[in-house]
Formats: structure tokens, sequence, C-alpha cells
């Protein structure tokens, strides 16, 4: 558990692409905020930024009481879902969510327990031994929040991770992510195109525009019609 404090953060890209143009943000600890905007408008660029996937052109960026700008993303605390789930298509459900620990150097009994819990709660236990390809869409889903979840981090970062779901399991999916959140308190930052997603997942929305923030507030502020 942490709070990300971002001040002035700015992406500026080759060729002068201007990605994120100086952004404050305060994030509690424990809070859920829900990142929208039209695409192109920087919102995987801000997610990259504070994962460390992607450098920092100017500005601050706090996860606790650290600054992390020039941290590695292992050094960081912090864990990302993309779109896309990018499991290791080679290695079994059990090796996607031990992967990361054994990399950090965790002892074998401490990944052991850490994946058999993370698989219990997200319910994936059944097919640990097998391969994301004789998985369906969201068991694979589940699958990269577990790997995200098993490090226990204290931030997680969520990129339309949805997305490639089909409705029904869109809307089962994202009832359960908030009793995960509510029930882990992680601090969570979540981009959606889904309005109904940002509505009931969002403890704050923050709408985005152009590289800036546009508007934060609760999710009936940022709706309601004047
Ligand atoms: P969003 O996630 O809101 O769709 P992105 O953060 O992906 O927006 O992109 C913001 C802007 O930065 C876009 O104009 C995009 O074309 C540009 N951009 C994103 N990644 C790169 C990159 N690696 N190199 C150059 N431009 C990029
Ligand atoms: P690989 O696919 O790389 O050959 P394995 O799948 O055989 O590796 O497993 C490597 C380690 O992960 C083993 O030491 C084993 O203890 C553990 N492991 C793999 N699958 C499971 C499982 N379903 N339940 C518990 N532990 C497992």
């Amino acid at each position: 558990m942490a709070t990300i404090q971002i001040q002035q953060l700015a992406k500026t890209y080759a060729q002068d692409v201007h990605a994120v143009k100086g952004i404050d943000l305060d994030i509690a600890d424990g809070e859920f905020i829900v990142l929208v905007g039209p695409s192109g408008c920087g919102k995987s660029t801000l997610l990259r930024m504070i994962a460390g996937l992607e450098t920092i052109t100017s500005g601050q960026l706090h996860i606790g009481d650290r600054q992390v700008n020039h941290l590695e993303p292992s050094e960081r605390d912090i864990a990302m879902v993309f779109q896309n789930y990018a499991l290791y298509p080679h290695m079994t459900v059990y090796n996607n969510l031990a992967y990361g620990l054994k990399n950090r150097g965790y002892r074998q009994a401490e990944i052991e327990e850490r994946v058999q819990k993370t698989a219990k709660m997200l319910e994936i236990e059944p097919f640990l031994a097998r391969k994301p390809k004789a998985l369906s869409g969201g068991q694979r889903q589940r699958v990269a929040m577990g790997r995200a979840l098993v490090r226990e981090p204290a931030a997680f970062l969520l990129d339309e991770p949805l997305s490639n779901l089909d409705a029904k399991l869109r809307v089962q999916m994202r009832v359960e992510i908030k009793q995960l959140q509510k029930r882990l308190h992680t601090t969570t930052l979540y981009v959606t195109h889904d309005q109904l997603e940002a509505l009931t997942l969002a403890d704050r929305l923050v709408v985005m525009n152009q590289g800036r923030v546009e508007q934060v507030g609760s999710p009936m502020e940022v709706y309601k019609r004047p």
C-alpha cells in the first residue's frame, strides 16, 4: 500500500511528440483512480512512466515517501496489467505466476505459498499446470491479474485490462476487481474507455485530454450534466 504523488510529470517522445504535458495528481493510499480520455491523450504513457517502462522527461514521481524517477521497474513495488495480458506462452500458469518472484530471489517455499494463495483468491488453482493457450479469455485475464498480485505490490496499474473480454465476462470481472481491490486495499490506477467501468470502479475519476488533466472528481461530479 502506498500513496502516489505526481508533480508536473511530462513526457516528450522523439519528433517533439508531447504525450504528457505536466500532470499533477495526488493518489491516496488504497484509492481507486480511474483514468479516462480520448485515444492518444497520454493515458498509457502516464501509466508506463509510473511503472518505470518509459523514461520521465520532467517532473517528480513519488511512491510512498520514495522519489522513484530513476528506479528500475522491479524496484518500484508496482505491478502493471496490460490489455493483451502478455503472459509467457511457453510457461505453465504456475510458472507465469512464479516467474517474477523467482527473478526477485524469493525462496522456493515463499514462492510456492504466494502462488497457491493468489491462485486460490482468483480461482485459477485448477489451471496451474496448464499453458495459457489452454485457457479461456477470462481465465487468462485472471492469470495476468494473478501475476501482478502475487508480488503484493504497493500499487496496481491496469491499462484496459477487460477490453478483450466479451460483455458478460467484462461485467463479472469488473465486479471481481472491485471486490479484490477493496479487500486488499491496494492503491490502483485503472485506464478504461468504458463509462460503466469508470462509474462503478472509481473512487475518483481523472479525465485527461491532449496530455493534460482536464477534470478530477467523483464519478457523479464528472458525469453529471450541468
Ligand atoms: P492513450 O493511452 O491515451 O491512447 P498514449 O499514451 O498511448 O495515449 O499516446 C499519447 C501520444 O503519444 C499519442 O500521440 C501517441 O501517438 C504518442 N506516443 C505513444 N507512444 C509513443 C512512442 N513510443 N513514440 C512516439 N510517440 C508515442
Ligand atoms: P517447466 O514448465 O518450466 O518445465 P514445471 O511446470 O515442471 O516447469 O514446474 C517447475 C516448478 O514449479 C516445480 O518445482 C513445481 O514445484 C512447481 N509447479 C509447477 N506446477 C505446479 C502446480 N500445478 N502446483 C504446484 N507447483 C507446481
